[in-house]
């Protein structure tokens, strides 16, 4: 095992670095993690996080994963509708006695609820990461709140526009998706109850889905497809944020009614991207986890999942290595594959169900 006197400086409180955060203190190592924001962003809709993202939190962590299946509902049964409301097929899932079930969460319950098992003192808010450098085995991270930190291992799970990545490989630009979507989660007991995930799949330039969370609320996402100006490109999301109405017109009544019922204010809209698949994980003592490593468009729900599996085998590797350096190859061997396999076949699905699709039929 890697020395518990080992320091780990994790950058960015979304869910992959809190829960390597509490992974690895609770195995004992120093760990600080940094939050640009002055509160961990609670913010965002439903996950669907499938069976592998709950197996990674249970075999980390027993009692969160518990919490987890309290906060959510899982996923009974998956609908595809064409935008006149006609369903094309529904799968329902059936899970074994023992089997951990996709779960339907609001991500401000998973984050919560990883918060929750991070030692408080670890955590450094309104610290945005700026730069980093390193020798042979230091690493020393400087922030713009004026904090510096000095340690054995820098860790940049700062998201899809990640800062850190700069300085494993440098110059990824995220890859526009050609969607912008709005999405938000609201009351409702009658349009999507049950473990229910309802699909109306891409036509007329939409694609639009719904799933229940359990307890009466409902997430949704509206996808549109659109081209970005110049001025546009790069940005995280636009500044009109209002679904236009004639493609609000496109799905079903009861649909939405759904969408409609949503105040303005709790609806969140972003440009969809993804990143090339990187060919290295980390340079020197700096390693990328989550999102910063691999963002991949949301066509297979492994995101989130991905975050929580990375975490789990960097524990791991830590636990059973002996030198840092052998950690991190092994890690990044182990990894590596499977990562470019999430954002490869992401990528694709979004492709053959989206603007390819239509190319090929005109
Ligand atoms: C439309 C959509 C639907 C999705 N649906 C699903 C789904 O159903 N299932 C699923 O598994 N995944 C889904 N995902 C993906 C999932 O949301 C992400 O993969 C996951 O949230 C990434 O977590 P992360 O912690 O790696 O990054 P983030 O959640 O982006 O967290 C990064 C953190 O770093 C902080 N930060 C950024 N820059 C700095 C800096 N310079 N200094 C300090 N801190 C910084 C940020 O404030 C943030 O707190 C979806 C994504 C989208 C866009």
């Amino acid at each position: 095992m890697i020395s518990s006197n080992c320091r780990v400086g994790i950058v960015g409180a979304g869910t992959s670095g809190v829960y390597l955060g509490s992974l690895l203190a609770s195995q004992g190592y120093k760990v600080d993690v940094f939050e640009k924001s002055p509160v961990p962003r609670t913010d965002g809709c439903g996950i669907l996080l499938v069976g592998s993202g709950m197996r990674a939190v249970n075999e980390g962590n027993p009692k969160l994963c518990q919490k987890l299946l309290h906060s959510g509902t899982p996923v009974k049964n998956f609908e595809f509708r064409n935008l006149k409301g006609g369903v094309a097929n529904s799968e329902s899932v059936s899970y074994d006695e023992n089997e951990l079930p996709g779960m339907l969460i609001h991500r401000k319950a998973i984050l919560e609820a990883l918060l929750e098992e991070l030692p408080q003192d670890c955590l450094h808010l309104n610290a945005p990461f700026v730069s980093a450098t390193q020798t042979e085995k230091v690493v020393t991270a400087t922030f713009a709140n004026g904090e510096t930190w000095e340690g054995d291992l820098l860790v940049g799970s700062d998201g899809i526009f990640s800062k850190v990545r700069e300085y494993v490989v440098p110059g990824v630009e995220p890859r526009y998706l050609q969607d912008i979507v709005w999405r938000s989660v609201v009351e409702d007991n009658e349009f999507c109850t049950e473990g229910n995930f309802i699909v109306y799949m891409r036509g007329r330039g939409i694609y639009v889905n719904f799933f229940d969370l359990g307890n009466g609320y409902t997430h949704w996402g509206f996808f549109i497809e659109k081209k970005q100006t110049e001025s546009e490109k790069g940005l995280p999301y636009p500044h009109d944020v209002g679904i236009p109405t004639e493609e609000l017109e496109k799905v079903p009544e009861a649909a939405r009614a759904v969408i409609k019922a949503t105040p303005a204010e709790q609806i969140v809209c972003n440009y969809s991207y993804d990143i090339d698949p990187l060919p290295q994980l980390y340079q020197g003592r700096i390693l990328l986890l989550g999102d910063a490593a691999h963002a991949k468009s949301p066509t297979r729900a492994r995101g989130m999942t991905a975050g929580f599996e990375d975490a789990l085998a960097l524990s791991r590797h830590l636990q059973e290595g002996s030198n840092i350096d052998a950690v991190l190859a092994s890690y990044q061997s182990e990894r590596l594959p499977i990562v470019h396999e999430y954002q490869e076949t992401s990528r694709e699905i979004s492709r053959k169900i989206g603007r390819s699709r239509k190319k090929k039929a005109a």
